[in-house]
């Protein structure tokens, strides 16, 4: 059967394009329609429960068009749970449909639900904060647990949607968590792991404890649901989730949901493949290829693989109002497909951002130029990647703990940091071949690059200063942290890091090591510890201050990448481990360079998530040695807003001709 998928006559005869999959409800009767196209029987099971022995009746769908089978069924639905009882070649499986929307407990049956009465109050006005570009936003990657798993965050709602729902938490030296924090932190965009429902955690027991990061898929388009309130009734998750929405957005925060379309947790017996058996994988011989390293990969470039990822997406950002996806593993993926997601997307709202990891985990198939792979950027319409590049380079390799970069005390690593300074762009100042891993600029624009330090994966920060610079002082790592931060968020580009960084979060396992890979580890490993925020509470608002620095100044933030060249200059003649860069006044501000209209009478960018603009002349130096240098200013006299101890939108004294900078810091000035 197998040899049959992929080939365009399949593809044609069995293409379904209608906008109805899955149960569509109305409250005189649902609309229930499966793709099946290899089925020789469909029964359409409704059942009173998401779980045991309850079944209400159980009915033969009709064969319909373009590989579909279709039932009406009449009366109101509101609530009853069902799945497909699916038969191929002579064998009967019961699956939850794979559009399904709502699920019962573990996500064992689907549920008809009428969406209306799932919106919160005020959701109807509910408006995502919209800024003019992608490289507006600053991300922060966070699981739902950790904001509010430990004790000391004072939220109610422990590793609930609705702990983010929670304004005025504090802990017990009466500094803000959660919510409050964020919002003080001003970050612009709150990136969630996997959230849509996932196998790992038994949601039957989820005040044990049960913790997962959730890169296990089990059902696309819902969330799930260990962190609601009530996981077995398929409403209360769904209105829990959206209620954290409206959260966010009432306090001009976006929300990313991070996807995980290029693998399921089962092989054999997912929903996908008891429904269309091997449809929906990429096999090599009888075996399901696995480019994920999870046991298996999905086959994007089909045509119903795809319109599932695209209509997924589209339903996430019109029903939940999402701002944003990170496709985990996206090189799984062939360009076609993330283009198409960029396109339907834009017809929901502009500026989604959409970003991804611009590699496999293990060997696929799928040709490399097919791949939505890190140098194929050039490919992908407006699609970030993350950079590993700047990643690495800045503190040294996640598959090295001793490893250094460029603020810890690696020589040779300037190139790195200027690439990842114009954002992986092409800029005539760099030599190429000294950057870590790219010897060519990758990204076609500022706006295909996430640059980080740091993420859920491998060692936090904090924990890789001190694996890699164990005999050096605290004071001393706690420099290298801010340089980094320094670098990050006045680098060109999209800046992101893990909740957390901005307070030394550390990841320390119960017998004292640190935890480079917590994905099942416990609360107490993860969960953010907002008793030692006020120990931290100088990289905390030197943080706060650099995240108000970069949303004053659009310099920090171009468009495009001949903006940049035009604008951003390296300075010459320095000394080894110093970079420096001057951002010259933009002389096309007042026509406003037309990249993005946005359709501004439906969505308006609310001018508070960005702040007042200041255009004026940035001179940026970035000091790796341990001792203090000079670097000749270009003339006039500079306001120093950033040090190695403060940063801000206040200016805190004013230099001229030459700028002394400490040692292991940044020095961030602005004409006067
Ligand atoms: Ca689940």
């Amino acid at each position: 059967m197998k040899e049959v998928f992929g080939v365009e006559e399949f593809e044609t005869a069995f293409y379904y394009d209608g906008n109805d999959l899955g149960s569509v409800y109305t409250k005189e009767a649902t609309h229930f329609r499966v793709w099946a196209p290899t089925a020789s029987r469909v029964l359409l099971h409704l059942y009173k429960e998401g779980a045991g022995d309850n079944l209400i009746t159980s009915i033969d769908m009709k064969k319909d068009v373009g590989g579909t089978w279709y039932y009406k069924a009449f009366g109101d639905l509101d609530g009853v749970y069902y799945t497909y009882l699916v038969t191929v070649g002579g064998v009967t499986q019961e699956a939850v449909d794979i559009y399904a929307r709502a699920v019962g407990v573990n996500g064992m049956r689907g549920m008809v639900v009428d969406l209306k009465k799932t919106n919160p109050l005020g959701w109807a006005e509910d408006k995502p904060p919209l800024c003019r570009s992608m490289t507006d936003a600053i991300i922060y990657e966070l699981h739902i647990r950790d904001l509010s798993s430990d004790i000391e965050s004072g939220i109610l709602h422990k590793g609930k949607y609705l702990g983010l729902t929670e304004k005025g938490t504090v802990n017990s030296e009466g500094l803000s968590t959660g919510l409050s924090h964020l919002i003080e932190l001003g970050i612009t965009h709150l990136h969630l792991l996997p959230a849509f429902d996932y196998s790992s955690v038994d949601e039957a027991a989820a005040d044990t404890g049960e913790f997962n990061w959730g890169y296990d898929p089990e059902n696309y388009n819902v969330p799930e649901g260990s962190y609601s309130t009530n996981p077995y009734r398929g409403e209360v998750r769904i209105r829990e989730f959206k209620e954290m929405v409206h959260a966010l957005h009432n306090n001009n925060i976006s929300v990313v949901m991070d996807v995980v379309y290029n693998h399921t947790a089962k092989t054999i017996d997912s929903n996908f493949n008891k429904i269309v058996p091997d449809y929906y994988y990429r096999k090599e011989g009888d075996r399901f290829s696995n480019g994920s390293g999870c046991g298996n990969e999905t086959a994007s470039e089909r045509v119903m693989v795809r319109k599932f990822i695209v209509d997924s997406v589209v339903y996430w950002a019109t029903e939940y109002k999402i701002d944003g996806f990170r496709f985990d593993l996206m090189a799984l993926h062939d360009i076609d497909t993330m283009n198409q997601v960029r396109e339907a997307l834009d017809k929901v709202r502009p500026n989604i951002l959409i970003y991804g990891e611009g590699w496999t985990g293990g060997h696929t198939p799928l040709p490399m130029s097919k791949r939505a792979l890190k140098i194929n950027a050039s490919s992908l319409n407006n699609i970030a990647l993350f950079s590993d590049d700047m990643r690495d380079g800045i503190k040294g390799s996640v598959f090295a703990a001793w490893e250094r970069g460029f603020v810890n005390g690696r020589w040779e690593m300037e190139e790195t940091i200027k690439f990842g300074i114009v954002a992986s762009t092409e800029h005539t100042e760099i030599n190429y071949s000294k950057v870590n891993y790219s010897h060519a600029p990758w990204a076609a624009s500022p706006t295909q690059t996430i640059n980080y330090a740091s993420a859920h994966d491998n060692l936090s920060l904090w924990d890789k200063l001190s694996s890699s610079n164990k005999e050096d002082s605290i004071l001393t790592r706690i420099q290298m942290n801010k340089l980094a931060s320094a670098i990050i968020l006045t680098a060109q580009g999209i800046p992101f890091f893990q909740a957390g960084e901005e307070i030394l979060r550390s990841k320390v396992k119960e017998d004292g090591t640190f935890d480079h890979n917590s994905y099942k580890s416990s609360d107490f490993v993860n969960s953010i510890k907002w008793g030692t925020k006020g120990e931290a509470i100088e990289v905390y608002n030197y943080y706060k201050g650099l995240i108000a620095f970069r949303k004053a100044h659009p310099s920090l933030r171009m468009k495009t990448t001949k903006e940049i060249q035009e604008r951003l200059t390296f300075i010459r003649g320095l000394d080894a481990n110093v970079v420096a860069f001057w951002i010259r006044k933009d002389i096309e501000s007042k026509s406003e360079r037309k990249t993005h209209s946005l359709p501004l009478d439906l969505y308006v960018c609310k001018s508070t998530q960005m702040g007042a603009k200041d255009d004026r002349e940035i001179f940026v130096i970035h000091n790796a040695n341990r001792y203090e240098v000079e670097v000749d200013l270009p003339a006039g006299s500079w306001d120093v807003y950033i040090d190695g101890e403060k940063a801000g939108l206040e200016a805190l004294y004013t230099i001229g001709e030459v700028a002394v900078i400490s040692p292991i810091s940044a020095l961030v000035l602005v004409k006067s």
